[in-house]
């Protein structure tokens, strides 16, 4: 599994890092408040792991499937709510965890979404950012890491379901999918 990656881009104690970092900022940017957390599967359970494990904060924890990708390496704008949450997020501050924020048309689907069912505040906290693949004007308000615009996985971001094991972030090599 290993050798099907170009490069590594960031290993475990650099995301521990960037997650003790974060934590510390939304540990206090919500001091005295109770944030929903809302984990979007698949791809963002270990970062929601390591960074909620650095909220020094009463936190509800959410978690929601949604898809976009369809198995290939580029985002489509056609997305799916695949498994929905039950609790009520009307007058909640709601802190969406995702792993790559690309396109953007997720997180917009998802903040339109909480929105429409009243959710008082909504922020973001995604371990990567791709900002050049942005093609819906949105913006993560915590970032772990730019990346540059290459197909990466593993830490929980998968080609065809595989590499989410990997312990760090990788450039997939382009042998593999083309
Ligand atoms: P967006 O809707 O912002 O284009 O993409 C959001 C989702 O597409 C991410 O949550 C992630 O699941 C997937 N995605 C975007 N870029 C990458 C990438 O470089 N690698 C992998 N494995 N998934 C990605
Ligand atoms: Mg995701
Ligand atoms: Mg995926």
């Amino acid at each position: 599994m290993n050798n099907d990656i170009e490069e590594i881009l960031f290993d475990q104690a650099a995301i521990q890092e960037s997650a003790q970092r974060l934590g510390r900022q939304i540990t206090e940017d919500y001091a005295g408040r109770r944030p929903l957390v809302l984990s979007v599967l698949k791809g963002a359970y270990l970062w929601t792991a390591d960074l909620i494990r650095e909220i020094d904060l009463y936190v509800d924890l959410e978690f929601i499937k949604i898809s976009s990708y369809h198995g290939g390496v580029a985002s489509s704008n056609d997305i799916q709510l695949i498994t929905d949450i039950r609790q009520d997020v009307s007058g909640r501050d709601v802190m969406i965890l995702e792993d790559i924020v690309d396109t953007g048309q997720s997180l917009l689907f998802m903040e339109e979404l909480l929105a429409s069912r009243g959710a008082s505040s909504i922020r973001v906290a995604t371990l990567l950012d791709k900002k050049a693949g942005r093609k819906v004007d949105i913006k993560a308000d915590y970032v772990g890491f730019d990346v540059r615009n290459e197909f990466v996985v593993g830490y929980g971001l998968d080609y065809k379901e595989l590499y989410r094991n990997l312990p760090y972030v990788g450039i997939l090599k382009k042998d593999i999918y083309s």
